[in-house]
């Protein structure tokens, strides 16, 4: 069977990593029809536009996307291409798997970490509403909604319930926040009440960011609004090996976007350094999506054993070896 997939390079290490990851999704055997399309710097250069039209056309005809990193410029310029993707195509779960790779040299090595992190992905202070009310007073809307609290409470759930993990953490600042991170948890102790063989617990933002950097390997599942999802999903990737490593998913009810929760990379974009291990991993979830179980499985094996022999990494684990280095030893396992 063919699959169609829309293939979105992105900016900075995004082609470069994209390159790799197709690579190696081919090695498995697979057979896809990658349908290209640009969005961000180059597509701003060639169409004037930064999210064309013709990425849309395209995942709604595959509905499902491998997408690399994009630029947002900081304190002004144009909004999140991302944050417009998310919401347009309504991918309202952000799904993050944390969790060590086999001989992965960091601080918390010695750790059993394997934690899976849903981050709410429309809403909270992404909204993008903000004003200047007068001159240098300036207020930013943070939307919580019950309808998207409770359909990510749903799919943590859901999927705690699936894969047999014990425990949800939901986090927030309903002790500032009363009001909308208060509206959040109520949601979450809702749908929690649905399953009761999951253990439920709450904990304050700035609690979890000490407890996630003394006790990570406590932590199976994380349910969070978007600001604190965003910030937490960053420090978790810190603990296993950084940013380089960790995949991600946008999933909706009809569409999903897969792609590595690190950005751009402009301090060594072109020089052929990136890791594609987290875009990579992010394919691997796709192929599962995609219904290729064992491809998906045979690709994470693949990147694993690259771990395990740590003779091919990339700089920012600690190797000396290129992208192109690190992928060549990836597919080598796949062709074993
Ligand atoms: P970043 O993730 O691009 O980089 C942070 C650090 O991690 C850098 O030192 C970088 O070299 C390193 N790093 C990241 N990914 C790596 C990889 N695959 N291999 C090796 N090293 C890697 O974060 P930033 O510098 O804060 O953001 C740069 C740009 O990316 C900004 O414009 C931001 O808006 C954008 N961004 C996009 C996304 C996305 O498209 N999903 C996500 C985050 C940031």
């Amino acid at each position: 069977m063919t699959h169609h997939i829309t293939l979105i390079p992105g900016d900075g290490i995004g082609p470069e990593v994209a390159e790799a990851t197709v690579r190696a999704v081919e090695a498995t055997g697979v057979v896809a029809e990658w349908e290209l399309v640009d969005a961000g710097a180059k597509a701003f250069a060639e169409t004037g536009e930064l999210l064309p039209k013709a990425v849309f056309q395209s995942l709604h005809r595959t509905h499902v996307g491998l997408k690399g990193p994009t630029a947002t410029p900081v304190a002004g310029g144009h909004k999140s291409i991302n944050v417009t993707l998310r919401k347009k195509l309504d991918l309202f779960t952000n799904f993050r798997p944390v969790r060590m790779l086999p001989g992965l040299k960091t601080r918390f090595q010695d750790l059993p970490i394997d934690m899976v992190i849903f981050r709410e992905n429309t809403e909270d202070l992404y909204s993008g509403l903000e004003h200047e009310v007068v001159k240098d007073v300036v207020e930013s809307l943070k939307v919580i909604t019950r309808t998207a609290s409770i359909r990510i409470a749903r799919a943590t759930f859901h999927f705690a319930r699936g894969h047999g993990r014990k425990k949800v953490t939901a986090v927030h600042k309903a002790n500032i926040m009363k009001l909308s991170d208060g509206l959040f948890l109520k949601c979450c102790r809702e749908v929690a009440a649905e399953y009761s063989e999951i253990q439920y617990e709450e904990l304050i933002v700035d609690n979890t960011c000490m407890q996630l950097v003394m006790r990570p390997e406590t932590f199976d599942v994380l349910l969070l609004p978007n600001l604190y999802g965003d910030i937490v999903s960053d420090l978790a990737a810190g603990l296993v090996g950084g940013l380089g490593i960790v995949p991600g998913a946008n999933l909706g009810e009809h569409d999903a976007v897969f792609e590595a929760v690190h950005g751009t990379a402009p301090d060594i974009a072109g020089q052929g350094k990136a890791n594609p291990t987290a875009l990579m991993q992010s394919a691997a979830l796709m192929l599962a999506h995609l219904g290729e179980r064992e491809p998906a499985q045979r690709l994470q094996h693949a990147i694993e054993g690259v771990y395990s022999d740590g003779k091919n990494l990339t700089g920012d684990v600690g190797g000396a070896s290129s992208t192109t280095e690190f992928t060549n030893a990836v597919i080598s396992r796949l062709a074993c």
